[in-house]
C-alpha cells in the first residue's frame, strides 16, 4: 500500500557528493531510497545497473562542464527502478544532485531544492564565521584548544587569581609590618653595639695603651711583640664594630635627596685629608653631577673607594685617583681609577662579600667590610657596582646610578 502511494508522489532527492562520486549529505530523500544507507555511500549504489553508463557520462560532464541538466537514470528502490530525471551542478568542488521522478516537475523541484540549499550554505557560512572567530579569540589568548565558551572558565580564574592576589596582599602587608618590627629590634641591638659592646672594647684599648706607655720597657721582645699583637688586635675590634654599624645603617637610611657629589667629594677630602696628605696623593675629578639619592651613603661610598685607593698601593707610588661622570639615557656612571696594586680578575665578586679581604692585603687596616658597605649603599639607591683592574697598574670601579 505504502509502495503503492510512493508510485502516485513525485518523488525527489538531492544529494551533496564529491567529484568522485561518493555522497557525503542527503539533502532531500522523499523516497527513503538512502534510508537504509550510511553516508558517505557511493551514487552508484543505488543507480540500478542499466544506468550505470549514463551516470558515467552524466558525472564527466558535470565535472567538466560544470553542469548537466535533466537526464534520466533509473534508481533502485525496493526491488524495482524508477526513472528520476537528473540535474547536476558542480559548486565550491561538491556536487549537488537534484532528482525528481516527474520531468515537469524538476525546475520547480529544483527552486524548492536550491531555496534549501542556499539556506543551508548560510548556515555553514554562518558556522564557519563563528568557527573563525572562536579562533582568532583562542590565537589572540595563546591557549591552545582555548574555543568561545571558554571564556567564562578564563574568567572564573581571572576571579580566582585576583582573589589569590589581593590575599597575597594581605600577607606581604603582615610580613612587611613584621619586617618593620624586626627593623626596630635592630635598631635596638645596632645601638646596643654602638654603646654596650663598644665600650668594654674601648677599655681594653685604653688599658693596653696604658701598659704600652708605663710598663713596655720592662717587657723583653717577645713580651713587647705580645703586647703589639693584643694592641693591634682591640684596635680592629673597635673597628670592625664601627663598620658593622656602617654596614647596618648603609640599608635603613633610605632617605632620598639632591645630592651633589662634587660637594661630597670635597667633604670626603677634608675627612681623608691626614692619609691624602701622609701619601702626597691627588685627585683629579671632572664636574660630578647633581644626583637623587642619600647623602651619608654616598659619602660612605666615596670614602671607602677613595681610602681602599690609597691604601691599596704600593709604598713607592705617589696615589692618583681620577674621578668621573658620563650621563646616560637614564642613569649616571661614574668612575673611580686608581694606580694601585690591581685585582686579578678571579676575585672581581668576592672582594664584596663582608669581611673578606685578599690573602696578601689582611694586614693593612680595614675589616673587609668596605667594599660590602658599597655595594649595598648602591644597590639600595637602585644602582650597580663593578670594576675593571690590570694587576699592577691599577683598578677602575663603576657605579651607575639611576638619574
Ligand atoms: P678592606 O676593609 O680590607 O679595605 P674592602 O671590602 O674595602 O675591605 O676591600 C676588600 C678587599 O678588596 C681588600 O682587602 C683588597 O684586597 C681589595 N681591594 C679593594 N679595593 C682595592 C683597590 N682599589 N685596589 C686593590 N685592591 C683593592
Amino acid at each position: 500500500m505504502a509502495d503503492a502511494e510512493n508510485k502516485d508522489r513525485i518523488l525527489r532527492v538531492m544529494l551533496k557528493c564529491n567529484r568522485k562520486g561518493a555522497v557525503n549529505e542527503i539533502l532531500l530523500d522523499h523516497a527513503g531510497i538512502f534510508s537504509e544507507k550510511k553516508v558517505p555511500v557511493q551514487i552508484h549504489e543505488v543507480i540500478s545497473p542499466d544506468s550505470l553508463e549514463a551516470l558515467g557520462d552524466f558525472w564527466v560532464q558535470v565535472t567538466d562542464q560544470g553542469m548537466q541538466e535533466h537526464i534520466q537514470l533509473h534508481v533502485k528502490y525496493l526491488n524495482e527502478s524508477l526513472r528520476f530525471t537528473f540535474s547536476g551542478y558542480l559548486i565550491h568542488d561538491n556536487i549537488l544532485l537534484c532528482g525528481s521522478t516527474e520531468t515537469a516537475a524538476v525546475e520547480k523541484a529544483m527552486d524548492e531544492i536550491m531555496q534549501i540549499y542556499s539556506e543551508q550554505l548560510n548556515m555553514i557560512r554562518l558556522a564557519e564565521k563563528k568557527v573563525k572567530l572562536a579562533q582568532s579569540a583562542k590565537d589572540n589568548l595563546g591557549i591552545n584548544g582555548l574555543m568561545l565558551n571558554d571564556f567564562t572558565e578564563l574568567n572564573n580564574e581571572l576571579i580566582n587569581k585576583q582573589r589569590e592576589l589581593s590575599r597575597k596582599n594581605k600577607e606581604v602587608n603582615l610580613l612587611n609590618s613584621e619586617l618593620q618590627a624586626a627593623r626596630d629590634s635592630m635598631e635596638m641591638f645596632a645601638y646596643s653595639i654602638s654603646h654596650d659592646l663598644k665600650e668594654p672594647v674601648r677599655m681594653v684599648n685604653a688599658f693596653m695603651g696604658r701598659i704600652k706607655e708605663q710598663y713596655e720597657d720592662r717587657l723583653d721582645d717577645k713580651g713587647k711583640r705580645y703586647l703589639g699583637f693584643a694592641l693591634d688586635g682591640s684596635l680592629r675590634l673597635g673597628n670592625m664594630i664601627d663598620d658593622l654599624l656602617h654596614f647596618y645603617r648603609a640599608t635603613n637610611n633610605s632617605k632620598q635627596e639632591r645630592v651633589d657629589l662634587n660637594e661630597i667629594l670635597a667633604e670626603v677630602k677634608v675627612m681623608l685629608r691626614r692619609q691624602l696628605r701622609e701619601r702626597n696623593a691627588r685627585i683629579f675629578s671632572d664636574q660630578l653631577p647633581v644626583i637623587a639619592g642619600n647623602a651619608v651613603g654616598l659619602k660612605q661610598v666615596f670614602q671607602n673607594l677613595i681610602s681602599n685607593a690609597l691604601k691599596f698601593v704600593p709604598e713607592k707610588t705617589v696615589p692618583e685617583i681620577n674621578i668621573s661622570a658620563v650621563e646616560n639615557e637614564a642613569s649616571f656612571e661614574l668612575r673611580l681609577a686608581d694606580n694601585g696594586i690591581g685585582i686579578d680578575k678571579s676575585h672581581y665578586d668576592e672582594i664584596f662579600k663582608l669581611f673578606k679581604q685578599l690573602e696578601h692585603e689582611k694586614m693593612k687596616e680595614g675589616s673587609g667590610m668596605g667594599l660590602a658597605i658599597v655595594r649595598r649603599i648602591v644597590n639600595h639607591m637602585g644602582g650597580k657596582i663593578w670594576l675593571h683592574s690590570e694587576k699592577g697598574t691599577g683598578t677602575t670601579f663603576y657605579i651607575s646610578l639611576p638619574k
